[in-house]
């Protein structure tokens, strides 16, 4: 019943029924105040803004008060009034206080305010108490519930596919294995290798780098699935924008060309957009006060905006037609770097950017060939601030070109066996994308390390809590 009867801050600060009896819990901000009156900042993490609690010193005595301090855990009955202080609308004075936890202020790590966000990495387990993290939070939430909302009206259907996985050809990054093997003295066989016969599921298994090849599976019966789960690659480039586990969202869907694909990949990104401006204004207004000014901006002009779509063969003459220098000298049949992607969305078109036509070499085997025999109807979509922020691409559903083109990259056939029945038994188009549900993260915030948009992040190094 406690639940029931508390008040959620949030609640609170939009209530006009002043003189209401409330219970709020949360976590001290500050307190402040003098002999005769205490001010005490309260939040509980609906909301960036928190609530002013003010408490009769005589009533509550100062030996309780002095015990709440900034990351206590109080309980507080009192009477909704309309305050006359300047930033708040309403304030409880307090008549009853009950102190769950003290939060001893010579130990406590976040007793003062602006620590950098590299300290707060090293404290993961609180920094969901600053504000900061509280919004980062409460924003992912908030996109997490759209991404569903999106793909459930849509009429798709939410496929869960496996994070142990045998097939290892995706190529999409370095793998984590999986064994529950004794790895300082595995089982061997005659030749001298590790027995993965012997191992768990008999077989050698890594944790997934993508849901997609169990995601056509769905879509090939289902016509259109999504994934949207944990993904992880042994990524060891500690880059602000690679983590070793993160979230993937992977659409998938049957009768669906590459022109379909990108329209739905525009449509989504904009519509988490709009929702986003639409129900975390004062999160993200908090964020671009603290760390980047052009937040709301950028986002409404994304959401506003159509994105341009070129080809990878127009993308490699802008940059070398452009003048400008890069690290990395750009040619036709080289990927294209972070820095490329940058400078066509940030300072040639200056709107998000979608290249198709890749040369096949460097994109995936499952990729549609195209009729020039040299490229792919692979699709990246790139962002201000973020580079690529979903790639996909309409898939080879011809069982002869997709076998051609898994013998010329040395895939193993074998451990595909069941992806190609698909394409044995009534194949179709089809096609897809993933999103990187952190680098949306990013976009949306405006923080500039991959690290600050997920609660507990994973990366080299970096793996305790
Ligand atoms: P990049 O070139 O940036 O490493 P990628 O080509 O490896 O990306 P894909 O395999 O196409 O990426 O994965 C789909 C999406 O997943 C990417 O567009 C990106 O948004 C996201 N992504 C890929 N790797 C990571 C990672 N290590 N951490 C966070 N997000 C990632
Ligand atoms: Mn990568």
């Amino acid at each position: 019943m406690g639940i029931k009867a508390r008040t959620r801050v949030k609640e609170a600060l939009s209530s006009k029924e002043y003189g209401k009896e409330l219970t709020l819990k949360g976590w001290v901000r500050t307190r402040r105040g003098n002999k005769k009156i205490a001010f005490i900042s309260l939040n509980d993490g609906s909301t960036i803004n928190n609530i002013q609690i003010v408490a009769d010193v005589p009533l509550f005595g100062d030996a309780l008060l002095k015990k709440i301090t900034t990351g206590s855990c109080i309980s507080v009955t009192g009477e909704l009034k309309e305050s006359m202080g300047k930033g708040q609308n309403v304030e409880i004075l307090a008549k009853k206080i009950e102190l769950y936890g003290t939060a001893d202020p010579s130990s406590y790590p976040l007793q003062k305010k602006g620590h950098t966000l590299e300290f707060l990495r090293e404290i993961a387990h609180l920094r969901p108490r600053t504000k900061t993290f509280g919004a980062v939070l409460r924003i992912r939430h908030a996109m997490a519930y759209a991404i569903h909302k999106f793909f459930n009206d849509k009429g798709f259907y939410y496929l869960h596919t496996p994070v142990i996985t045998g097939a290892d050809a995706e190529g999409a990054g370095e793998m984590f294995r999986v064994t529950t093997l004794d790895i300082s003295n595995p089982p061997m066989t005659e030749d001298n290798k590790v027995d993965y016969k012997q191992d768990f599921f008999g077989r050698e298994t890594n944790l997934t780098v993508s849901g997609q090849l169990e995601a056509e599976l769905g879509a090939l019966a289902l016509s259109e699935v999504y994934t949207f789960g944990p993904t992880f690659r042994a990524e060891n480039s500690n880059t602000p924008r690679h983590l070793a586990e993160f979230w993937m969202i992977e659409p998938e869907m049957a009768f669906c060309d590459i022109e379909d694909n990108m329209d739905l990949a525009e449509e989504f990104l904009k519509y988490l957009l709009v929702r986003l401006l639409d129900q975390c204004g004062e999160d993200i207004e908090f964020l671009a006060g603290m760390y980047d000014e052009e937040l709301t901006n950028r986002i409404r002009h994304v959401a506003e905006n159509e994105f341009i779509r070129i080809s990878y063969g127009e993308a490699v003459d802008i940059l070398s037609g452009s003048g400008q220098k890069f690290e990395f000298p750009n040619h036709w049949g080289a990927d294209l770097q972070s820095e490329h992607e940058r400078f066509l969305v940030e300072k040639h078109f200056k709107k998000p950017v979608i290249i198709t036509g890749y040369p096949k070499e460097i994109k995936a085997f499952y990729m549609k060939q195209n009729d020039d025999g040299i490229t792919v109807r692979a699709m990246d979509v790139l962002f201000p601030r973020i580079g690529e922020i979903i790639g996909g691409s309409q898939r080879e559903e011809d069982m002869d070109k997709l076998e051609k083109r898994i013998k010329e990259m040395n895939i193993p056939r074998d451990e595909l066996w069941w992806y190609l029945d698909t394409r044995r038994f009534g194949t179709a188009p089809h096609s897809g994308f993933g999103l990187g549900f952190e680098r949306l993260m990013l976009f949306v915030t405006g923080m500039s390390n991959i690290r600050d948009v997920i609660p507990f992040p994973r990366t080299p190094n970096n793996a305790e809590f």
